[in-house]
């Protein structure tokens, strides 16, 4: 005699019994009822979702090459203002070329952030290979940076550093 079978319950289609309704095996014999659950890469998107889902994975890309063109261009009329002072107010050439350096420098890569912003919204395919290279060349000014810091952090911290402004302590 099986028990009887509850409110949200269904009957085992191997042996009858009474189990979950969203049970994925039955609790008596062991029997799969439903399939396990497929990972999201294996669920068929038709070429309108397919395109949905590309649009959304791109979306935090474009939203960081944005704001990198606006620290980029920040930083593009910061150093062609330092080159111009060094122009104007030390050495003639060596501040023109300081300005053509960072103009091809700066220039250039606003230049690449540019065409991979356009890629990406007019989906064009040289738009994976601008990114990837943005993302590589990210991972060298960070490890730039990172460089800098230690060298001011060095510098913060040098004796003479200290002794210059009349901090001690303990260790000069
Ligand atoms: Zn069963």
């Amino acid at each position: 005699m099986n028990p009887e079978k509850k409110e949200g319950e269904i009957l085992c289609p191997n042996c009858a019994k009474p189990i979950k309704k969203d049970a994925v095996f039955c609790t008596y014999c062991g029997v799969q009822i439903k399939e396990l659950k497929v990972s999201a890469e294996t669920i068929a998107l038709t070429p309108e979702q397919e395109l949905e889902e590309g649009k959304k994975q791109l979306g935090g890309i474009v939203i960081l090459l944005w704001v990198l063109i606006g620290l980029l261009s920040f930083a593009f009329l910061l150093a062609l203002f330092a080159s111009c002072a060094t122009m104007f107010e030390e050495d003639f050439y060596s501040g023109f070329s300081l300005l053509v350096l960072y103009f091809f420098f700066y220039g250039g890569i606003l230049v690449l952030f540019i065409f991979a912003q356009l890629g990406i919204k007019n989906q064009k395919r040289y738009a994976v290979p601008l990114v990837r290279i943005i993302l590589v060349l990210g991972c060298f000014s960070l490890v730039g940076l990172i460089m800098v810091l230690i060298t001011f952090w060095k510098r913060i911290n040098n004796q003479y550093s200290k002794k210059y402004l009349n901090y001690f302590d303990g260790t000069y």
